[in-house]
């Protein structure tokens, strides 16, 4: 960059050349008001109030796109452009309806802040527009108000330029300009439209007249959704949440929410949410008093450990509470209790991830940042429907591809929404990932388009997976999968000689009983070409739930303590039995599924589960509830009555992450705070508050105060953690590992030197998975998550907006399969598997191929997961969720 001199309002300034001359005056600390500049969008000048006078043009220019230039005299506040703003605002003022008190952007509106600070007493050049009847544009979250629009075009801009959607554009010309959905059918309801509008054009549609925002506490949390961890403030008056906001630049997410992060709240006010414990007596669930509840569950648990061993107890963590809860409730599992038998969902979605990338990179988590993935030229998506699943990396992806030249390769059986973005489509048949990973090795070391600098530094074990993959031809790879060899060709020729080429992957690659091969082989292909250890590259997990990678790094996991520290190895051992002054036992724990299978064994007695649903989210359903009869505690905390509560032996009713502190580990492996906003129900108590109350009643006392004295423990054991504090976290996440109070985290990976010393190849094979279709049950049913629900729906099933959106489960089937079966849009047919059946409505689609269906797993009333297969990898301990082998029949009843 080159220096140069341009002097602002009589002031010299040096900068740097190729800014804009409002960045540098922005920069400088010279105020010039704008309304339709935002920094995420590109510039255009559309509504002239950010004009200035440039000596020697004979005209005012807009700063916002105007490039300052060596030598500029440029003058920001003249009698002569202040007159010019004056009537920018006057013509913006034409159709207004003036309706300020009754406006609910009135308080933090950028247009009656400007008319106000500009002295204009009246609109004088008002014209009638209440004849005007148009159609506007309206969503059940989002109403548009057309006389108060200043067309400045950031709603348009910021769906096409941020969300990649293209709903809207202008319309008509004069005093008709208005904006219009041109395209309804691709509106998603982000609400990024009503972010961006800088006056009250765009408001939301659930309810009005909520509180001002000066009546308004703002709260800075982390979104209790999906792994993004998107950051957001939430507006309190009272105790009513009134609404979400968030700032341009503001986290992970720079501001971006999705629909459920920025209207997914009504759960919270819930009438059904839990206020009192509840224990099941004659068969019903009563209501008790917390005293009753936990001396139950305490005398309980002493009872059965005292009878039959501390290994015939077990314990479910959650991917939805804070850190400080999940390291707690192994901690009281492991030293109160006195086993290992603590998991926590990821053995359901990542723990493939987790032992795949242990194995061969020696950390098992995301290598990158979602932020450096604007560096990559090619991003290789699969297993991950991102626009659904983590719609704020969604959009980044879409950004990235249509503004800024990156390469989109997409792998995934179903046509997902990221297609239309890609330049390459490959569809394999589920449960093929190996076969096509080791079909691109194959091409790129056949091509020599393999990074042997990088291999002969960084890796060990490469021959032996040349050896693996040189059977792997484009042809028998096209003969397993169905993917036309030029197109395999291509793809690996597209990966293999980029600069940077990030991997990208989700449930589609894991949750199989070969997951953990699926990501070795993924692991293989970055050590292949370099990919790692720098921006734009790497292996990139997205984790699902918005604290999975938390209740992981906690050592909610069978076989590890907080930080994956083994319980196997004695100086660990020794280490935790010191700070948690208790003996531990080496023995490893049970898995999610193999506890529920030792619990219909009558191995396992007792299962307590913090915030979780197995009942909807694990595999072979009919038989878990079996599993959980024969127990003799079951004990479920969550915030409602969940379809796994309801067969529990006693209920505990918990706060949500809106009405407790904590910290939350999004997929990037980066520690945030989560902030109390919210006083939750009356009888409620916080997760972390309930397992302290019952230790202390167990005879392991647990004394704290709040969550960050549980945390400063967290740091004290766990390496990783070590130079984090919530002091350092109010300026931001920390990404681990970040081992001291001076080290500003990791957002890369494997920088240097890979972390396990050398990156290690494995070789792999493909093998079909357990069930493929056969004349009884000639489909394959894949399953997933949609854009407007999460996980088991216990929240998002409770938001009214949510619900109007997608009320039903929906069953994919191609137009080819409908038509030979006879099945017609909106019918309801019985998907029937091997293990049960249910009913759903069909929609009829060619996003899956003929021969695959797929649904996803958030309705209980279809719940997909009596159909799936239990059947674990021998690796991870994970089942078989991706690929069930079943029959379409139309439904009569
Ligand atoms: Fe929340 Fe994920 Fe949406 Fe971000 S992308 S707002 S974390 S659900």
């Amino acid at each position: 960059m080159i220096a140069m001199r341009i002097t602002i309002n009589g002031r010299a300034i040096e900068t740097e050349e190729g800014a804009t001359i409002l960045r540098v005056a922005h920069q400088n600390g010279f105020r010039i008001p704008t309304l339709c500049h935002m920094e995420s969008l590109i510039p255009t000048g559309f509504c002239r109030m950010c004009v200035v006078e440039v000596q020697g043009l004979e005209n005012p220019v807009t700063a916002c796109n105007t490039q300052a230039m060596d030598g500029m005299v440029i003058e920001t506040d003249t009698p002569k452009i202040r007159e010019l703003r004056k009537e920018v605002l006057q013509f913006m003022l034409v159709k207004h309806p003036l309706d300020c008190p009754v406006c609910d952007k009135g308080g933090e509106c950028d247009l009656q802040d400007y008319v106000y600070e500009y002295g204009i007493q009246k609109a004088e050049y008002q014209v009638d527009a209440s004849v005007k009847e148009y159609k506007t544009y309206s969503t059940p979250a989002i109403k548009y108000h057309p006389n108060r629009c200043i067309l400045c075009s950031r709603c348009i801009r910021t769906c096409r330029e941020i969300v990649g959607r293209e709903v809207l554009d202008l319309k008509e010309t004069g005093f008709d300009t208005r904006v219009e959905a041109v395209r309804p059918e691709r509106c998603i309801s982000c609400g990024e439209c009503l972010a961006a509008c800088p006056v009250g054009a765009l408001t939301e549609n659930i309810s009005s007249i909520k509180g001002r925002v000066w009546q308004a506490k703002r709260v800075s949390t982390i979104c209790g959704y999906c792994g993004v961890g998107c950051s957001l403030e939430v507006n309190v008056v009272g105790n009513r949440l009134i609404k979400v906001t968030t700032k341009e630049g503001l986290g992970t997410n720079n501001g971006v929410l999705c629909v459920k992060g920025r209207f997914g709240y009504e759960f919270v006010n819930s009438p059904e949410r839990l206020r009192t414990p509840l224990i099941r007596d004659n068969g019903k669930l009563r209501e008790a008093s917390w005293d009753e509840a936990m001396t139950y569950v305490s005398t309980k648990l002493r009872e059965i450990k005292e009878r039959n061993g501390p290994d015939s107890i077990a314990g479910l963590a959650s991917a939805r509470v804070t850190c400080e809860e999940n390291y707690l409730f192994q901690k009281f599992i492991r030293a109160a209790i006195g086993t290992n038998n603590i998991d926590n969902c990821v053995h359901l979605c990542h723990s493939s991830t987790v032992v795949g990338l242990a194995t061969t990179l020696g950390s098992g988590a995301m290598t990158n940042s979602i932020e450096d993935l604007k560096e990559a030229d090619v991003l290789l998506v699969t297993g991950s429907n991102t626009t659904e699943t983590h719609p704020v990396i969604g959009m980044l992806l879409r950004n990235r591809a249509r503004f800024h030249g990156a390469k989109i390769i997409v792998v995934d059986p179903r046509k997902i929404d990221l297609v239309e973005e890609a330049d390459l489509w490959l569809q394999p048949k589920p449960g093929d990932d190996v076969a096509w990973l080791n079909g691109l090795a194959h091409i790129i070391i056949k091509e020599n388009l393999y990074n042997k600098p990088f291999i002969d530094q960084h890796t060990e074990s490469f021959e032996a997976v040349k050896g693996r993959v040189s059977s792997y031809t484009p042809e028998f790879v096209e003969k397993i999968t169905g993917i036309p060899k030029d197109q395999l060709i291509r793809a690996a020729r597209m990966y293999g000689s980029a600069k940077n080429a990030a991997i990208l992957y989700c449930m589609g690659i894991t949750q199989h009983s070969k997951g953990t091969d699926g990501v070795k082989a993924i692991s293989n292909l970055a050590l292949l070409c370099g990919q790692l250890g720098k921006p734009g590259s790497g292996v990139n997990p997205l984790i699902g739930q918005n604290n999975m990678q938390g209740a992981c790094d906690m050592g909610c996991l069978p076989t590890v303590y907080p930080g994956y520290q083994g319980v196997a190895l004695r100086e660990l051992r020794d280490k935790f039995e010191s700070h948690w002054e208790a003996p531990l036992s080496e023995k490893p724990g049970l898995t999610v599924v193999e506890m529920s299978e030792a619990a219909y064994e009558g191995k396992i007695k007792a299962i307590y589960i913090m915030g979780e649903n197995p009942m909807v989210t694990n595999p072979d359903l009919s038989h878990l509830k079996k599993a959980y009869a024969k127990l003799e505690l079951l004990v479920v905390q969550d915030i409602f009555l969940t379809e796994s509560a309801q067969v529990a032996h006693v209920v505990l009713p918990s706060l949500s992450f809106l009405e407790k502190d904590g910290t939350f580990v999004n997929t990037e492996r980066r520690v945030q705070r989560v902030r109390k906003a919210l006083n939750g129900p009356e009888g409620a108590r916080a997760d972390w508050e309930i397992i302290c109350d019952l230790s202390s009643r167990f005879g392991y006392p647990m004394n704290y105060g709040n969550p960050e004295e549980i945390f400063e423990e967290i740091r004290k054991v766990t390496p990783q953690y070590a130079g984090i504090t919530y002091a350092r976290l109010e300026s931001g996440g920390i990404q681990w590992p970040c081992p001291d109070a001076n080290h500003p985290g990791t957002p890369v990976l494997h920088k240097g030197r890979i972390v396990r010393g050398k990156g290690l190849f494995v070789p792999v094979d493909y093998t079909p998975p357990p069930e493929v279709p056969d004349r009884d049950y000639p489909f394959i049913l894949s399953t997933g998550r949609d854009y407007y629900h999460y996980n088991a729906g216990s929240m998002t099933r409770k938001v009214r907006l949510l619900n109007e959106m997608c009320p039903e489960s929906l069953v994919e089937i191609n137009p080819s399969d409908a038509e030979k079966l006879g099945i017609n849009e909106g019918g309801r047919v019985k998907v029937v598997g091997r293990r049960g059946d249910f009913v759903s409505k069909v929609k009829i689609t060619d996003k899956v191929s003929s021969g695959v269906v797929f649904t996803t797993f958030h309705f209980s009333e279809a719940p997909v997961n009596i159909l799936t297969n239990a059947v674990l990898d021998p690796q991870s301990k994970i089942p078989e969720l991706e690929v069930s082998a079943v029959r379409i029949e139309k439904f009569k009843g």
